[in-house]
């Protein structure tokens, strides 16, 4: 770790949104040191054999101790840890322990390593990525019984300071993140994850700002270094500087009053003054975000993205759980409408959690759509459940990553079998449930109006679109200055697709993170977008923005920046807009999105 005292901006993924400034702990497991030596007698091997068997034990009183402390709101997320205590006893980790320890007569540590790397070995073979991820629980439970039986510190960081405290580390074990609380965590910044990783879903929940995917920012920091974290922009700085720390002050300053003040209003509608209404929705993982959808105006869910039973759990989730899961969200924000996207796995959504091992370049592998049509008996199951739950609500079907005619086919192919399923064992569904699909492949947009001929909306995907029309990874914070949504060949592509949507007839909708950037809203009025789905948080400031626009005047700006030909020219163009049209709101916008 380097001693560093210069000040040092890191990119990463906004995960959860708020502005600290602090200094932080570093949560460092530490790699230990693992005593190896031969036993030669009999009372050594059964003293090995009862130092494993007590560790084991002091894991399992650990696991379920921590399973007494879920808060309630967040006790679905308790399956992860029986899977872990059924791993703890699994023959095939604790007697093959025992065994190794007798046969082979080494101590405990070197027999539940060898059987480890056994275990490993199988599992990297299994081809079912879901399954390959119980990989992580087999691993997280011999790290807890090496920490018993080396002696380890425990990982209960919450106790480790008075003051409360930024968390930096490489990547949080589903324990350490339910154990964060907002009281001791003023933010956490990690170097593994992805927003939709369990520790961007979690700290979202509770409402802790979050950066994750900064990949080395645990190895640049000391216990006690001064942090400033926008979890708005991902933006990270090591050692700030007193100039850049006042500037941060007044951004934290302006956002806690900004967010203050729009929530007041939040339930109004996101209407221009010249009398054009947008739709404005939220972008969801699970039910827990649901009052805060409602408590700030959202007007449906755009975007409900369904990974997290699928990761959370040791099993696949069941038709019957989706489709219970699924109502009762429809139930609880009845009559507003749900936009249920299939899953969407692969790429960098289990990026801290599982080895996609075969897979060299995953975001271009099997993710999505690709891993649907090849495991039809898990989509099935899923469309099932999302046709099930549509004759209780408003609920619309997204299928994500379609890159050509030929996938949605597919889809459809077995979507209509899956109806005709239903209606034979007499299960009552939506016979006119919307089907729509995510733009976010470039080859999509270059086919939109083939797409669009098939389906009954569009929304756009703007963090993966961006990722792979500029070839830049999105959760790699070396090519992160290349990330524009105003590169002149995304804005290009974002009114193509808007063209070739209103052209046949169907909306459009945007829910990738640029709709709840205030810096591009005046530029997606203008393009005519008809919905913008955005976490709950940033909805009412985005509604706010909106009812000071003018769409004719939106239009036009949206025209110069879309005929602009580098970046820099898109931003003068803005800032004009901004003078002339927003003068009381220039300063603030500039302030949410960019500051250094
Ligand atoms: C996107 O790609 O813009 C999107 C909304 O989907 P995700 O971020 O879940 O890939
Ligand atoms: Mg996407």
């Amino acid at each position: 770790m380097e001693n560093l005292t210069q000040c040092i901006k890191l990119k990463g993924i906004g995960a959860s949104p708020g502005i600290v400034i602090g200094h932080c702990q570093l949560h460092d497991p530490g790699h230990i040191k693992l005593p190896y030596y031969y036993i030669f007698s009999l009372e050594g091997i059964e003293f090995e054999q009862d130092r494993f068997i007590q560790a084991v034990d002091v894991v399992e009183r650990h696991i379920k101790d921590v399973i007494s402390e879920i808060p309630d709101e967040i006790l679905h997320h308790s399956d992860m840890f029986h899977a872990q205590l059924a791993m703890l006893k699994d023959k095939m980790l604790f007697e093959k322990t025992l065994e190794a320890i007798a046969l082979d007569g080494i101590n405990a540590e070197w027999a539940l390593e060898d059987v480890f790397a056994k275990i490993k070995r199988s599992f990297l073979q299994i081809k079912d990525p879901f399954f390959r991820e119980r990989l992580k629980d087999v691993e997280y439970v011999v790290k807890l019984i090496f920490d018993v039986l080396t002696d380890a510190a425990t990982m209960d960081f919450a106790a480790k300071k008075d003051a409360a405290f930024i968390l930096v580390a490489h990547d949080l074990t589903p324990v350490d993140t339910v154990r964060l609380r907002p009281d001791k965590v003023l933010a956490v910044v990690t170097d593994m994850g992805s927003r939709t990783s369990h520790t961007a879903i979690l700290a979202r929940s509770i409402g802790i700002p979050a950066v994750v995917g900064l990949e080395a920012v645990s190895e640049l920091v000391n216990d006690d270094t001064l942090l400033v974290v926008d979890g708005l922009t991902g933006d990270v700085f090591i050692n700030p500087d007193e100039g850049l720390i006042r500037r941060y002050v007044e951004k934290q300053d302006c956002y806690i009053s900004h967010s203050a003040r729009v929530a007041t209003d939040s339930h109004l509608p996101a209407c221009t003054r010249d009398g054009f209404t947008l739709e404005i929705k939220a972008n969801i993982e699970m039910v827990d975000e649901l009052p805060s959808l409602l408590i700030n105006g959202a007007e449906g869910v755009g975007l409900l993205r369904t990974e997290v039973m699928y990761v959370a759990k040791k099993e696949l989730p069941t038709e019957d759980e989706l489709f219970v899961s699924y109502k009762v969200m429809l139930q609880r924000i009845a009559p507003l409408p749900i936009t249920i996207r299939t899953l969407d796995i692969g790429g960098d959504k289990l990026a801290s959690s599982v080895n996609f091992g075969a897979e060299i370049n995953p975001a271009l592998g099997l993710r999505a759509v690709r891993f649907c049509l090849k495991e039809q008996g898990l989509f099935q199951a899923q469309l099932r459940a999302i046709l099930k739950a549509s004759a209780f609500g408003d609920v619309r079907l997204m299928i994500p990553m379609i890159s050509g005619k030929g996938e949605i086919m597919a889809v459809k192919i077995i979507l209509d079998e899956v109806k005709e399923d239903l209606l034979k064992q007499g299960i009552a569904f939506n016979h006119d449930m919307k089907l729509g699909i995510m733009i976010e492949v470039p080859s999509a947009v270059m086919i939109a109006d083939v797409l669009a001929k098939e389906v009954d909306f569009f929304s756009i995907g703007t963090n993966d679109l961006i990722q792979y029309a500029l070839a830049i990874d999105r959760g790699n914070e070396f090519v992160a200055h290349l990330y524009d949504p105003f590169h002149p060949a995304i804005v290009r592509m974002l009114k193509r697709i808007v063209q070739a949507g209103h052209d046949a007839g169907i909306p459009v909708s945007m829910c990738g993170e640029m709709a709840g950037e205030p810096l591009y809203v005046p530029f997606l009025v203008g393009l005519g977008l008809d919905e913008l789905s955005m976490t709950p948080t940033v909805i009412p400031r985005i509604k706010r923005i909106i009812r000071t626009l003018d769409k004719t005047q939106c239009g036009s700006l949206s025209e110069a920046i879309i005929n602009a030909s580098c970046i820099r020219e898109t931003y003068e163009l803005l800032e004009d807009f901004l003078a002339k049209y927003l003068p009381e709101d220039r300063e603030l916008i500039q302030s949410l999105c960019k500051i250094s």
